[in-house]
């Protein structure tokens, strides 16, 4: 099977102030195509040749794994986001947000905390669990919770090259950013 660089729901400079032009074209149209040239480059004669990415991110290893892995998590990440996005989560999704950490700032409190004590590279997610509670996940480098059996919600890429370019070593002015662009009605179409 051959991955392609899915199109972005919205311009490269939708995103501005919070992430910049530049910051996309490198982010997705490098770093996101080169992980989907990698992969492609990998997978002819593997055991993974014929499988969709979810499965080579659940049960890929090595190069495969990492490259599929990150692939499936830009994508999740890309498509989280909106100029139009940020605020409070209606709906069911804000309801479970209440029920599992109290509030949304109690939850906003602990996903930023994840997301900017996270050491090196690696993904910040929010997950259902099984059983259907929230909770929030730190993970290295291209780990994914599938890999685990949970439902990824929701993700923040705090990689430096996510945000080196706009905000060079401040991960937390990201991290504000960041929140003022989440597209909560593609979040609670995921549950
Ligand atoms: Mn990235």
């Amino acid at each position: 099977m051959k991955f392609e660089l899915p199109q972005l729901p919205y311009a490269a400079d939708a995103l501005e102030p919070y992430i910049s032009k530049k910051t996309i074209e490198y982010h997705y149209g490098k770093h996101h195509q080169t992980y989907i040239n990698k992969l492609n480059d990998l997978l002819p004669g593997s055991d993974f040749e014929k499988c969709d990415l979810d499965t080579i991110v659940k049960k890929g290893h090595n190069g495969i794994f990492n490259n599929g892995a990150q692939v499936w998590n830009h994508t999740f990440y890309f498509s989280s986001l909106s100029p139009n996005g940020g605020g409070k989560p209606k709906g069911k999704i804000a309801q479970l947000i209440e029920d599992n950490f109290g509030t949304f700032e109690k939850f906003q409190e602990i996903f930023t905390k994840a997301a900017t004590t996270l050491f090196g590279s690696g993904w910040v997610w929010l997950v259902q669990k099984d059983d259907g509670s929230l909770e929030v996940l730190k993970a290295s480098n291209a780990d994914n919770p599938l890999r685990n059996g949970h439902k990824p919600l929701l993700t923040i890429d705090v990689w430096e090259h996510a945000y080196y370019l706009d905000y060079q070593n401040r991960r937390p002015d990201y991290i504000d950013g960041f929140w003022k662009l989440i597209n909560w009605d593609v979040v609670e179409s995921r549950l």
